[in-house]
């Protein structure tokens, strides 16, 4: 493996297991997200400055005013995704610096990701090829209009929150199929999950969350 990539002292494999740990700790419970995120190398996904912070239970600066989302959430958020079963397709709306995205790549047939902050994309699809993640289409696109060509998705998760659930978003559900999705302005914002079936939709709220706001157009 690229040195880089195994990573030293804080961002060695120690200092990841000590992050499964506590994420184990804190609920998460799924053996697949808590194996990928043990082999996958967040350090490389925060500036040089900010490494040997990266296994911290925190968000950290990415540039652009945004933040890689911290480790529980990521975790939580894919666990809630994967609960409904195996995923094919899967919409990402908001890529930031891509962590999550690799997380989702090794946990689902096909991502599509969409990130309205074009430097923010292009880095994220550098790290994901050097990772030789395959399994993901990028597109510099405002979220709020879903990724039309590739819908309907087993599942959606935004990372980023409206205040109200983008109809764009609902429309581009399969039948079957779930979005997780951080809903509410400022500090009062719910994680959401969203339930499509036969029947129609369900919402449920699961947690209260602090996310970047979900903005239009595009940068
Ligand atoms: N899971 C990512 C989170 C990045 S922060 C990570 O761990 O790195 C959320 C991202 O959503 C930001 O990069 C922001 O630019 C993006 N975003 C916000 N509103 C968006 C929209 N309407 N369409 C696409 N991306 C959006």
């Amino acid at each position: 493996m690229n040195p880089r990539f195994a990573g030293i002292g804080m961002t060695s494999r120690r200092t990841r297991e000590r992050m499964i740990a506590r994420l184990r700790e804190q609920g998460v419970a799924h053996p697949d997200v808590l194996r990928v995120m043990l082999e996958t190398p967040r350090h490389l996904f925060v500036e040089e400055a900010l490494a040997s912070r990266a296994y911290e239970d925190t968000a950290l600066p990415i540039g652009f005013n945004q933040t890689i989302s911290q480790p529980y959430i990521v975790a939580r958020m894919t666990e809630l995704l994967l609960e409904s079963g195996p995923l094919d397709k899967v919409l990402e709306v908001g890529t930031g610096s891509g962590y999550q995205t690799a997380i989702l790549a090794q946990l689902v047939k096909r991502v599509y990701s969409v990130e309205r902050i074009y430097p923010l994309q292009q880095r994220a699809r550098q790290h994901l090829q050097e990772l030789q993640l395959r399994n993901v289409r990028f597109k510099h696109s405002d979220g709020g209009w879903g990724w039309e060509e590739y819908a309907p998705y087993d599942a959606i998760l935004a990372a980023a929150a409206p205040s109200e659930i983008p109809e764009t978003l609902l429309a581009q559900m399969a039948r079957r199929s779930v979005m997780i999705i951080p809903v509410g302005q400022g500090d009062r914002q719910i994680l959401k999950r969203v339930t499509r079936n036969e029947s129609g939709f369900r919402v449920e709220d699961i947690e209260p969350v602090n996310f970047v706001p979900f903005l239009p157009g595009i940068l």
